[in-house]
């Protein structure tokens, strides 16, 4: 497998097909957060590099070369850009391990396949898409779906390039033209997957990339120029109140991705086979650095010890460790700053009159000496008004609450400012029918966790988000639908 990079990379903005320094010159550093490597320099976005690669997609979008092509023409480029992808699965997936802590098991067999999967998606679903037509008499009428435009697409850390292909690849296939910004903790797969894109045939100015921070600096223009169609974001709900509130001075459609508090209940008809070793990976996998993760587990009091006992014996037997070994389920926490965050609340639900029943301490030692390691850590004694179990923790911390009727368990689930999934295990039919129908979630999983069909609507409830994207969701909010009339003559 090809490693690391061996020294490291000059990260370029992408900005009309040619690679670009900040306008001021600026860098900032990536580092490998299991040993402080640095990986990459990189270009540190300024306003003015925003509304250069706006000016770009502008172009090239109103050029009409890929806005105008025949979707089966765009299509043939997507695939051949997953193609590509997947000839480039291990350098990509080392990449991302290595930039963001993820396990090369995950990078390797999940979140890159899943990169040339959203492609070859939203490639093939431009083509096979019913249109509506309503003839009615004399009149006929049908639906267009021309590209809404200019499409910023900001993206988060946690799965970087699964989560910016998930917005670039149905953008492109409709025909917009992009201008993404990667969260500058991970930029490193971004710029890789634009570079092996051109390579397969992707048009220069279709796809752009810039580097660096929000607020003022390259993100602002992103969400705040007039120029831009359609912003797509995914990050924590606090960034994405500010999204909206740029976006809304000029009515720009906003779809908006955002954090999770989600519920995970297992009630005592379920097979416990399937449900302690589900509910590990529903909360430790990705380091608990997952926006879906069951951070809340809700169980039955009937069964509560007996979960309990097997849950907690497992925990700590999950290989936490440099993410480049196979052996490894956890890695890193993604930086200094995050992993205070996580111990900080922690501490919060100590003091809050929770009990660490394991993990809840800085992992140390030669193995992780420095690296951001964080244990499983599950805490119990806290009730769902207490802060540790409203606020998003966003790393590997379960906290544990008791129920006794489904009743219970519902109100206490729907009882979160977030609502963005749930998982429930249960041997009852009815049961898992009638909480779904009633679970304040855009995703619910029975018996199982993490499975995606992209045909799905996929968003959130609350401040979990805003919209939903997917099959013909991302239709909608990457098209403009127009609706057409003709009055027919005999
Ligand atoms: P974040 O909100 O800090 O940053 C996300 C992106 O927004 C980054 O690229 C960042 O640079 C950019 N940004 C920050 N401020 C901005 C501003 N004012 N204007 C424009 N862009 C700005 O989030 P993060 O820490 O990178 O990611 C973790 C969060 O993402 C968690 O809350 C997690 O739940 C959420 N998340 C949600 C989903 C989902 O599908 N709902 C998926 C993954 C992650």
């Amino acid at each position: 497998m090809t490693t690391s990079p061996s020294s490291p990379i000059d990260v370029k903005h992408l900005i009309g097909g040619d690679w670009k320094s900040a306008s001021d010159g600026a860098t900032f550093e990536t580092r490998d957060p299991h040993d402080g490597a640095l990986l990459g320099t990189v270009a540190r976005g300024t306003a003015d590099d925003g509304a250069e690669a706006i000016t770009a997609a502008r172009r090239t979008f109103d050029e009409g070369g890929w806005s105008q092509m025949a979707p089966k023409e765009r299509a043939k480029i997507l695939h051949q850009v997953a193609d590509a992808v997947d000839a480039h699965r291990e350098e990509l997936a080392m990449l991302e391990t290595r930039d963001g802590g993820k396990t090369i098991t995950q990078s390797l067999h999940a979140e890159i396949p899943r990169v040339a999967h959203n492609l070859r998606f939203f490639a093939d679903y431009v083509s096979m898409a019913a249109n509506e037509a309503y003839p009615d008499g004399d009149l006929l009428s049908y639906v267009l779906y021309p590209p809404a435009g200019v499409v910023s697409a900001i993206s988060p850390w946690n799965a970087p390039l699964m989560l910016a292909t998930w917005k670039i690849a149905p953008a492109l296939a409709f025909g917009n033209t992009v201008v993404l910004k990667p969260a500058p903790q991970t930029p490193l797969t971004a710029n890789r997957f634009a570079e092996i894109a051109l390579e397969a045939g992707l048009p220069p100015g279709v796809l752009n990339v810039v580097h660096g921070f929000g607020g003022e600096a390259v993100a602002g223009p992103l969400t705040s120029d007039p120029r831009v169609d359609r912003i797509t974001f995914t990050g924590s709900s606090a960034t994405g109140v500010k999204i909206l509130q740029a976006a809304a001075a000029n009515h720009t459609p906003v779809s908006a991705e955002m954090g999770g508090k989600s519920a995970n209940i297992v009630f005592d008809d379920a097979d416990l086979d399937v449900a302690v070793p589900m509910s590990l990976r529903a909360i430790f996998g990705g380091n608990g650095q997952v926006c879906l993760s069951g951070t809340r587990l809700l169980v039955q009091n009937s069964i509560r010890e007996e979960f309990l006992e097997r849950f907690t014996e497992e925990a700590p037997k999950l290989v936490v460790g440099d993410p480049k070994e196979a052996s490894s389920f956890m890695g890193p926490l993604i930086e200094q700053r995050h992993l205070e965050k996580v111990h900080g609340y922690v501490e919060l639900a100590q003091e809050e009159g929770g009990k660490v029943i394991t993990g809840g301490e800085r992992l140390t030692g030669d193995a992780y000496a420095n690296g951001f390691y964080y244990p499983p850590t599950i805490i119990t004694g806290l009730d769902n008004t207490s802060r540790t179990a409203r606020e998003e923790i966003f790393g590997p911390v379960e906290t544990v609450i008791g129920f006794d009727t489904e009743e219970e368990a519902l109100r206490i689930t729907n009882d979160s400012p977030y609502g963005l999934a749930g998982i429930l295990f249960t041997e009852n039919l009815n049961r898992a029918h009638r909480l779904a129908a009633r679970w304040k979630a855009g995703t619910v999983w029975i018996n199982t966790f993490f499975e995606r069909d992209l045909r799905l609507p996929f968003g959130g409830e609350g401040i979990s988000g805003l919209g939903r994207e997917g099959g013909q969701y991302s239709r909608e909010f990457f098209t403009e639908p127009r609706a057409v009339t003709i009055r027919l003559r005999k």
